[in-house]
């Protein structure tokens, strides 16, 4: 089959690989009806996930139909549509028990696959724990609206989950790319009193104004001022940063009010600076958020109950075969691109 590996730094290939087998009774081979490509990938391809093995498949966002499963597997069968989740966890230990799989004690646990192991940008791909990492897509939602519910959408509906918003309040969310999109499309199911983005992309603005037109826009320049002047007690109530940048987290707790909680989405580059002086008596709470895919069965429901719809996202669609273009399209945000669906 062909699988998108990645060779070395700086360098992913098309390669004819042999199709996954089983290797475990809880394992599922999933035939990939559709994936796509996470800015977490070009930062494997970049180098900068020491723990991504050379030669594995990438790829860890993807939905499909089960092809077999081990004889321990009960959660699904051969035949089912699915989505597959960005993380891999044994359902068993203390932090799966209380519903924090991100910190799965397995020695498997956490981000595997497309990074440790083969990952989906390929035609098959072995789920592990499959009874935990797949989720059935309910009839009527279409592969493309069940693409992201593993990782970018998960990851927003968990940020806004710790994020305790409530319908008075005045919620940021600073940064519009998917991940971004995905925050905002799940902080709207919580009906604050308004929502504001901070974004500096012309062409993602345009992208939210297009489809969330309640929203408020701001620009990073103007985002202090702006969010001043559309709260009532000094600032957001709670503030979702995405963007990940060394400016984008001083705004998020330059424009929390005081009390807010300042929930962190994004992943840096480097360490960034809590300026606690500063920010002393603003008795902010932090929170941060690294995927915990844990909702994927409810974010399903919701999409089939039309109240989640991140298909606006999908700017691009390309075979395998030519993934190569996909990943330069990608990697250069030309053309407007959000996410790609490869099939
Ligand atoms: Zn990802
Ligand atoms: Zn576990």
């Amino acid at each position: 089959m062909l699988a998108y590996t990645y060779v070395e730094q700086g360098r992913f290939e098309l390669r004819e690989k042999p199709r996954p087998q089983l290797l475990d009774a809880r394992d599922a081979i999933v035939r990939v009806t559709l994936g796509s490509i996470c800015t977490s990938d070009l930062h494997i391809k970049h180098g900068s996930v020491p723990r991504a093995v050379p030669g594995i498949t990438v790829g860890h966002e993807m939905v499909g139909v089960v092809e077999e499963v081990g004889s321990a597997v009960t959660a699904v069968c051969p035949g089912d549509r699915v989505t597959v989740n960005v993380e891999t966890f044994c359902g068993e230990c203390f932090f799966c028990r209380h519903g924090f799989v991100n910190n799965c004690t397995d020695p498997d646990g956490g981000w595997a696959l497309g990074c440790r192991i083969d990952g989906g940008q390929a035609e098959y791909v072995r789920v592990p724990y499959a009874d935990q990492g797949l989720n059935r897509i309910p009839s009527g939602v279409s592969d493309e609206q069940a693409l992201f519910v593993g990782d970018v959408l998960a990851t927003g509906f968990w940020a806004t989950r710790i994020s305790d918003i409530t319908p008075d309040d005045t919620v940021l969310v600073i940064g519009a790319g998917p991940t971004g999109i995905c925050t905002l499309l799940c902080a709207m199911l919580k009906q604050p009193r308004r929502i504001i983005v901070c974004e500096q992309s012309a062409e993602r603005i345009r992208f939210v104004r297009e489809h969330y037109p309640d929203v408020l826009v701001t620009t990073p320049e103007e985002c202090k001022a702006f969010v001043l002047s559309h709260s009532e007690h000094g600032g957001a109530d709670v503030v979702l940063e995405v963007a990940g940048t060394d400016d984008s987290f001083r705004l998020a707790w330059q424009c929390a009010r005081p009390n807010a909680v300042v929930t962190i989405v994004a992943l840096y580059d480097r360490p960034q600076v809590l300026p606690l002086p500063q920010m002393y008596g603003k008795n902010l709470t932090f929170k941060t958020g690294g995927v915990d895919g844990c909702d994927c069965a409810e974010i399903l429901r919701l999409i089939a109950g039309g109240q989640i719809d991140t298909t606006p996202l999908i700017t691009h669609r390309f075979p395998l075969a030519r993934i190569d273009e996909a990943y330069r399209l990608f990697e250069q945000k030309a053309d407007g691109v959000m996410k790609i669906a490869i099939f």
